[in-house]
């Protein structure tokens, strides 16, 4: 497979073990679990699955090191030297960072170089800034001339990161990043098919200079960590990016400790297409919307809406790309989509597949589930036309290269589509028609609208959802907010 020399290689990884209070430590029970690669199927490496006494372990580690240790006590400057070094290990690693992403979850090797890690220390630098800048409280006047208010910024306390497998560093490191900036503790739990970037991270943590049970690493079944990080009274805040159903969960998990929680949940995002659009550029808009990644991307356009009197044309266009995307090794610089990341999704896909097939809609596009050397989680792009928005496949979050095409009348009818969902990730708008854009996207309930793009993705702009897509941001200045808490301190000066 990795007949061409000058391409990145597949490499061996060493085990991984749990970070708990700066050191590599084996999980108590001695148990371990297997990480597969999904182009070859084979076994990459292990890591430690760690339990219950794991879990305890990293919490007292980190709520020490936030109770006693230097962290939350240095300067903001210091604290965002840290995380500037952090940045440029990534960036100095991303080779490494690349190629355990392709082995451990299919995703392209040349996407995550050339957009993945840039954004990754994007937001360690963005962080390390905002921490200098936002840190700090102010001083205000009351009714009272002698009485003045002091407002001060503060850190949480512990967070949990739980994460997902689809962009298994970038979301963990658009938690630990303002995490750490705004001076908290951090226990990272990444999902047990994808923890290869996390083990990697945890290593740039260390190198960097940050001190011990700041920075901790758990690998283990969610069920059984991650419910003890989200029911710990020591854990103050749950960072969660995942599935709606484990998301609800958690919410219920950690009412009774009053958890501060940021749920980054599932979407299925509408992609409009006006006839009035530049036809070409809307097509690439809604190809990379829905295959990018697979489409395992929780913003993936998994919903394309296009106007009935370009309908036609666009659809055959549509699916003539979707069948010339390029399959392939994620490690491969020509491949556009890799494999599948896990088994039990590939096979969850291969059910909406047949669903559509089964459906009113008309499969116009992939379908197929093809072997590449004879191996491989590989799934076609998929395209169903004709479909409707009531349908399975439009209703449900899919998470894979599988989309869609509903046709609509004008932009009354587009609206009434696209919010009839229960999901307010993200959305899109492909037209040449500025003001109609804009006020769409004041309609449209949704946390990200794309006008004329899709999959743009900034440090500094925030990112989430509304409905059942979750709550609070990740990225940008409001990011910070859901990682500090503020204190307000009254001052009777005298002298009255
Ligand atoms: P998932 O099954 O909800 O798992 C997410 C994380 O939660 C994993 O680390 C998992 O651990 C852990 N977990 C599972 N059960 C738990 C429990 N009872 N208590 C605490 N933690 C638990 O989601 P996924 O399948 O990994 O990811 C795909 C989903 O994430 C999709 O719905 C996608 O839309 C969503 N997503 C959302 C965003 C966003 O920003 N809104 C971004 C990306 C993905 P294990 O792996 O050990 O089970």
């Amino acid at each position: 497979m990795d007949a061409h020399p000058s391409r990145p290689q597949r490499r061996d990884v060493p085990p991984g073990q749990l970070l708990i209070h700066g050191a590599w430590v084996d999980a108590a029970a001695g148990e371990q679990m297997a990480v597969s690669d999904p182009t070859t199927e084979a076994q990459i490496t292990t890591v430690q699955k760690a339990g219950a006494r794991d879990a305890e372990r990293a919490i007292d580690a980190a709520s020490v090191a936030f109770e006693e240790g230097p962290w939350g006590r240095l300067g903001h400057e210091d604290r965002a030297k840290i995380l500037f070094r952090m940045a440029d290990l990534l960036d100095e690693r991303a080779d490494d960072f690349a190629i355990r992403e392709a082995m451990d979850m299919g995703m392209p090797y040349t996407d995550f170089r050339s957009i993945i890690m840039p954004h990754c220390s994007g937001l360690f630098r963005f962080f390390a800034g905002q921490a200098m800048a936002h840190m700090d409280g102010g001083y205000r006047t009351s009714y009272e001339p002698h009485i003045r208010i002091l407002t001060r910024r503060e850190p949480l306390g512990v967070v949990a990161a739980i994460t997902p497998w689809n962009f298994p560093l970038a979301l963990t490191c658009s938690k630990v990043a303002p995490a750490l900036a705004a001076g908290n503790t951090v226990i990272h739990k990444p999902a047990s098919d994808t923890p290869l970037t996390a083990l990697a991270l945890a290593q740039v943590a260390l190198d960097a200079g940050v001190p011990a049970g700041v920075y901790n690493l758990i690998t283990g079944p969610g069920g059984v960590i991650g419910d003890a990080l989200v029911r710990s009274k020591k854990v103050d805040k749950i960072a969660f990016t995942g599935s709606t159903a484990v998301g609800m969960n958690l919410i219920r998990n950690g009412a009774d400790t009053i958890k501060h929680q940021t749920m980054e949940l599932g979407g299925k995002s509408p992609n409009i297409i006006f006839a009035d659009a530049d036809l070409d550029a809307a097509l690439q808009a809604a190809f990379w919307g829905i295959f990018w990644n697979k489409g395992e991307v929780c913003v993936a356009g998994s919903r394309i809406l296009v106007q009935r009197s370009i309908y036609d044309e666009f659809v055959e266009k549509f699916a003539a790309l979707a069948k010339d995307a390029v399959l392939g090794d994620p490690l491969d610089p020509a491949t556009q989509l890799g494999p599948i990341a896990t088994r039990a999704e590939y096979d969850k896909i291969l059910m909406y597949v047949q669903a559509g097939v089964d459906s009113s809609a008309r499969l116009v596009a992939g379908g197929g589930a093809p072997k590449i050397d004879g191996k491989g989680l590989f799934i076609e792009a998929t395209v169903f036309a004709d479909a409707t928005n009531d349908l399975k496949i439009s209703r449900e979050e899919i998470f894979g290269p599988v989309v869609p095409v509903i046709p609509f009348e004008d932009e009354d009818d587009a609206i009434r589509l696209a919010n009839d969902t229960d999901y307010g990730l993200a959305s899109g708008i492909q037209t040449s028609d500025l003001g109609k854009a804009l006020r769409l996207a004041d309609r449209i309930k949704a946390g990200t609208v794309w006008l004329n793009t899709w999959h743009k993705y900034h440090p500094n702009a925030p990112f989430g959802g509304y409905k059942a897509s979750g709550y609070g941001r990740e990225q940008g200045a409001e990011a910070l907010e859901n990682y500090t808490q503020h204190k307000t301190v009254w001052a009777n000066l005298g002298g009255q």
